[in-house]
């Protein structure tokens, strides 16, 4: 049963209340050691995909007993969430309604972090051949000469359009209008999900356009400004630009 992924609508939902579908002991994917995972009608919680680490938090039962979430995953069909329960927790059984706690700071952070990636990757012109999220550090890979990558530029370049504060829309389209739009997929490595009939896009006004799932600012403002940490030559395509939040 496909869960209900509110936080595609609002990324800033920090609690919500929904109810078990299926609880199993079982480990998808033998992930780190947890008491097994929930899925649920409806959820908060972003699970990992698209370089965005999977949500944390808690759930909390009637009886008020906190249930920590140690990590988020997508489950085996379209648009299922997993909910990772830590080791050594009461496993909530279906038809149960709970109370989920989402741990704002680490999401948001995130969410800065990722829409600041999306904004580098229209200062630096080149293919993105990978990049991943964290709460205290973000990176893209770029397919283009170390020569070219200059850190001071990179930073100014993108605070420049972050001080732009523009306002983040999300865009649906078929996936027919974007095979014929390939130039807006940039991620070379990671392809928009198919299948689905229709593609979700990030537009940031006047600087980006692009297949995105994750989870995003709705101001550019809210990023505050990024400094460059490290530059690196992780292989013959891949020049690893590693960024941080100013603050
Ligand atoms: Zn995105």
């Amino acid at each position: 049963m496909a869960t209900e992924c509110l936080f595609r609508e609002d990324a800033y939902l920090k609690s919500a209340t929904a109810r078990v579908v299926a609880a199993r002991v079982v480990e998808p994917g033998g992930v780190e050691p947890s008491a097994g995972y929930l899925e649920l009608d409806r959820t908060i919680f972003y699970p990992l995909g698209g370089g965005q680490p999977g949500d944390t938090g808690f759930l909390v039962r009637k009886n008020g007993e906190r249930i920590a979430i140690v990590d988020t995953r997508k489950g085996e069909t379209h648009d299922t969430v997993l909910h990772l329960l830590a080791a050594g927790s009461d496993l909530p059984q279906p038809g149960e309604t709970l109370t989920l706690e989402l741990d704002w700071p680490r999401r948001h952070a995130l969410m800065r972090l990722h829409t600041a990636l999306h904004v580098m990757s229209c200062v630096v012109m080149a293919p993105v051949t990978g990049g991943n999220i964290a709460p205290d550090k973000a990176r893209l890979d770029f397919d283009i000469d170390m020569t070219l990558l200059d850190a001071a530029k990179i930073e100014g370049g993108t605070n420049e359009l972050i001080a732009r504060g523009v306002d983040t829309e999300t865009v649906w389209i078929t996936d027919a209008e974007l095979d014929a739009q390939p130039e807006l997929v940039k991620t070379m490595s990671v392809q928009p999900p198919r299948g689905a009939g229709r593609i979700r896009l990030l537009r940031i006004p006047g600087i980006d356009l692009q297949p995105c799932g994750g989870t995003h600012v709705k101001n550019i403002a809210e990023i505050g400004g990024i400094r460059v940490t490290r530059i690196r030559n992780e292989g013959r395509r891949n020049k690893r630009v590693e960024i941080a939040l100013l603050s």
